[in-house]
């Protein structure tokens, strides 16, 4: 596997976390705020159906079963992992152009395939997101459609065997609040964008006039 380098002017961030916990809307929230092009959140091919108002293309590409495992034999996945009952992957060369460009990549992947990329490229940084409680989970999956109660304690299960694993990332956030969580998630990604050899790099002409002793 070709990997970014770990100098890639690009930021890759893995976030990770039960479904119900608000990920999506923290991520969406998060690119709303930075709408300059300096951040994008990846697009992964899955073999599940589209749920009713999902754009192939912009939600996920939504790929057949033969597709899939053709693009898994030809290594075009930077992960790839069966998540319950469908397989989801990471398109490569997505990944490693847009972090070449100095754009930060967000990955709304599951823990399986963030042991992947930590594997592929130790420069990610990862982000797990819990809910405050297993009673507001419960709420909050209920609110979201009309799925019956064996559903819910089914997909309470999953969120469960999600969570277990939030011990393997780099950061927690607990989302009790919306606003406070995607302020502390964004001072994440500000943190990691102010690292010394990344702003060198992006600010190699005004380091040089800062430090001529001719002036
Ligand atoms: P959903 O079907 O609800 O959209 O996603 C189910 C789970 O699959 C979520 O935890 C989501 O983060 C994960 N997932 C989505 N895309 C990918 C991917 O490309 N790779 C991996 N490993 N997991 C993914």
């Amino acid at each position: 596997m070709t990997a970014p380098t770990a100098t890639a002017p690009g930021n890759l961030f893995i976030v990770a976390a039960p479904s119900g916990a608000g990920k999506s809307s923290l991520i969406r929230a998060l690119l709303e705020r930075h709408n300059d092009g300096s951040m994008q959140v990846s697009v992964s091919c899955t073999t599940r159906a589209p749920r009713p108002g999902e754009q192939d293309g912009v939600h996920y590409h939504f790929l057949s079963v033969e597709r899939f495992q053709a693009k898994i034999d030809n290594h075009e996945f930077y992960e790839w992992a069966k998540v319950f009952d469908n397989y989801y992957g990471t398109s490569r060369t997505v990944i490693e152009e847009t972090l070449q460009q100095g754009i930060d990549v967000f990955l709304d992947i599951d823990w399986q395939g963030a042991r992947q990329v930590r594997d592929a490229y130790p420069a990610a940084q990862s982000i797990f997101i819990v809910p405050p409680s297993l009673a507001e989970l419960e709420q909050r999956l209920r609110t979201r459609g009309q799925d019956s109660d064996a559903v819910i304690q089914q997909r309470m299960a999953k969120a469960q065997a999600e969570m277990s694993h939030y011990h393997e990332f780099d950061y927690l956030l607990v989302n009790d609040e919306f606003s406070a969580t995607l302020a502390n998630f964004e001072h994440i990604v500000m943190a990691r964008r102010h690292r010394m050899p990344l702003q060198q790099a992006r600010h190699a002409a005004k380091l040089k006039d800062l430090l001529a002793n001719d002036g």
